[in-house]
C-alpha cells in the first residue's frame, strides 16, 4: 500500500515548488489508491511561526490536495524522538559526544587549512575514558561501504560512507535534529515513497543509515528537480510571485495552477491540459523530468485563461465572489456573478482582472474629466432616445436592447460604432467592456437609465 507524504518547514509561505512536490505526492497517493499525509516539520522553532503554518493549510485547501493523515506536528512527536534516541545509544548505534565548541572549531580550521572536507574525526566515537559536561548524541555511521540507492527519477545514486560523518541526531540541549525526525516520521508513518525536491539529495544517504540502523524499511525515495526562472537561476521571489496564495491573489483558478505544476517538470507526451482525474490515471513517477524546469508566467495565464473560459460558470463564480468580495464589491444587488462571467470571460486572463473590470456592474458610475470628450453635443440627442427608448421596452433582453441601439443609430445617422463607444463610457465611465448589449443587459434597466440621465 503506497503511503506518500508532505512534509514541509513553516518558515514562510508555501511556495509553487513546495505546492509541486504536494501535487505530485498526491497524485501518486491518489493514482494507487494510497495514503498522502501531511507532516509539518516545525522543528526549527526559531524559524517557524504559526502564520506560516496556516500559509500552508490555506494553500493546501485552496489547491484541493486533500490529507488523509494529519497534519502531524514535529513539535508534539519530541517524546517519540527522544526514546528512538535513548534506544539508539543502548545499542551503541549512537554516542555522546563532549566535544567543546571549540575543539570543533579548531579540528574545522585545521581541515580547512589542508583543503580537507570539514567533518566531525570521531574523536568521542573512539573515545575511552569518562567524560563529563555538556554534549551532544551523535549518529555512529558507517565507517566504510557505500550507501546505494535507485532514485525514481535519477536511477542509481551511490555515495561513500567516508564522506558521511556522524550526524548529531540529539544537540546539547537535547532536542532532535532535522535529518533524525525524518527518519523517525517516514519510519513510524509506514512511508512507502518519498518524493521531495533535490535540495534534500545529500541527506538521503544519511536517512537511509539511521533507517538501517533502526531496522526499518527503506522507503523508495523521488528526488525532484527544482523550478527555475527564466533567467535559468532557482526561481524565487526576484521572479515574481512565488507563494501559492499570491498566486489566488493575482487570480488563477487553483486547476490552472495544478495543471501548470503538473506539467512543470513532469509529461504525457506533448498534452497540455489535464482535468484532474486525467492527471491521477496518466501521472507517474517514472515520467518526471530529471532536468530542472523553467517556470513561464504566459504559459500559466495562458491556462488559466482557458480554465476560466471552459470551467463551469458556476464552480469560476466561487473563486470570483472571494475576488469582488476582496475589492469591496457588493454583489448581491446586480446581476448573478455566473452571467458576469459569461460576458467577461473572453476577454480576461486573471479573475482579479475580471473582478476589477466588473465594478460598473455592482456600483454607480463616476464619469472621469477625460472621459468626458465621448459626449460630444451632436450625439446627446441620440443618448436621450437610447435612455426613453430603453425605459419604454416592453421585454429586459439583449435582443431588444440591440434593437433599441441599432435603430436610434440609423434614426440619427450615426454609426453604431460612433454611438456604442459613447453608451459604453455613460455605463461603464470607461472604454473597454464585454458588447454593449449584453453590458447594459446585466447593468440592468434601472441603472442604465440613471446612468444615461446622469450624462445628460
Ligand atoms: N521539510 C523539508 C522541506 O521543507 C522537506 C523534507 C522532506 O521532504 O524530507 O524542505
Amino acid at each position: 500500500m503506497v503511503r506518500t507524504r508532505f512534509a514541509p518547514s513553516p518558515t514562510g509561505y508555501l511556495h509553487i515548488g513546495g505546492a509541486r512536490t504536494a501535487l505530485y505526492c498526491w497524485l501518486y497517493a491518489r493514482k494507487t489508491q494510497g495514503t498522502f499525509i501531511l507532516r509539518i516539520e516545525d522543528t526549527d522553532l526559531e524559524r517557524s511561526t504559526p502564520e506560516s503554518v496556516q500559509a500552508i493549510l490555506d494553500g493546501m485547501a485552496w489547491l484541493n490536495l486533500d490529507y488523509d493523515e494529519g497534519p502531524f506536528y514535529q513539535t508534539h512527536r519530541f517524546d517519540r524522538y527522544h526514546e528512538v534516541i535513548q534506544q539508539l545509544l543502548v545499542e551503541d548505534k549512537a554516542y555522546r559526544c563532549y566535544c567543546s565548541k571549540e575543539r570543533l572549531e579548531k579540528l574545522r580550521e585545521e581541515q580547512m587549512a589542508r583543503k580537507e572536507k570539514p567533518r566531525y574525526d570521531g574523536h568521542c566515537r573512539n573515545r575511552t575514558e569518562e567524560a563529563e559536561g555538556s554534549f551532544c548524541v551523535r549518529f555512529k555511521n558507517p565507517l566504510e561501504g557505500v550507501v546505494e540507492f535507485d532514485d525514481l527519477i535519477r536511477g542509481k545514486l551511490v555515495f561513500a560512507n567516508t564522506e558521511l560523518d556522524d550526524l548529531i541526531i540529539a544537540r546539547s540541549d537535547g532536542s532532535p535534529t532535522y535529518n533524525f525526525t525524518v527518519v523517525v516520521d517516514d519510519w513510524d508513518m509506514k512511508i512507502t515513497h518519498v518524493i521531495r525536491g533535490d535540495d534534500h539529495i545529500n541527506n538521503t544517504p544519511r536517512q537511509i543509515n539511521i533507517l538501517r540502523a533502526l531496522g526499518a524499511t527503506l522507503p523508495l525515495y523521488a528526488h525532484v528537480p527544482m523550478i527555475l526562472g527564466s533567467d535559468g537561476k532557482r526561481l524565487s521571489k526576484r521572479h515574481g510571485a512565488v507563494s501559492v496564495l499570491q498566486y489566488r491573489e493575482e487570480g488563477f483558478l487553483p486547476e490552472a495552477l495544478l495543471n501548470y505544476l503538473a506539467r512543470l517538470g513532469w509529461s504525457h507526451g506533448d498534452q497540455e491540459i489535464f482535468s484532474i482525474e486525467e492527471l491521477i490515471k496518466l501521472f507517474d513517477i517514472k515520467d518526471i523530468n530529471r532536468a530542472p524546469a523553467a517556470f513561464n508566467q504566459e504559459k500559466l495565464l495562458w491556462l488559466n485563461q482557458h480554465y476560466i473560459k471552459t470551467s463551469d460558470p458556476a464552480h469560476v463564480a466561487k473563486e470570483f465572489a472571494w475576488h469582488m468580495q476582496k475589492l469591496g464589491i457588493d454583489t448581491s444587488n446586480g446581476p448573478a456573478l455566473v452571467d458576469v462571467i459569461r460576458a467577461q470571460c473572453e476577454r480576461t486572463k486573471t479573475l482579479r482582472e475580471m473582478a476589477e473590470r466588473s465594478r460598473y456592474f455592482y456600483e454607480d458610475v463616476l464619469i472621469a474629466d477625460d472621459m468626458k470628450t465621448h459626449f460630444p453635443a451632436d450625439i446627446l440627442p441620440a443618448l436621450q432616445t437610447v435612455r426613453d427608448q430603453l425605459s419604454a421596452l416592453p421585454e429586459w433582453t439583449k435582443e431588444e436592447i440591440h434593437g433599441v441601439l441599432t435603430r436610434t443609430a440609423e434614426a440619427n445617422s450615426l454609426k453604431l460604432g460612433k454611438l456604442a463607444p459613447s453608451v459604453r463610457v455613460a455605463m461603464t465611465g470607461g472604454t473597454v467592456s464585454p458588447p454593449i448589449d449584453t453590458t447594459i443587459l446585466l447593468i440592468g434597466r434601472e441603472r442604465a437609465i440613471a446612468r444615461l440621465d446622469q450624462v445628460l
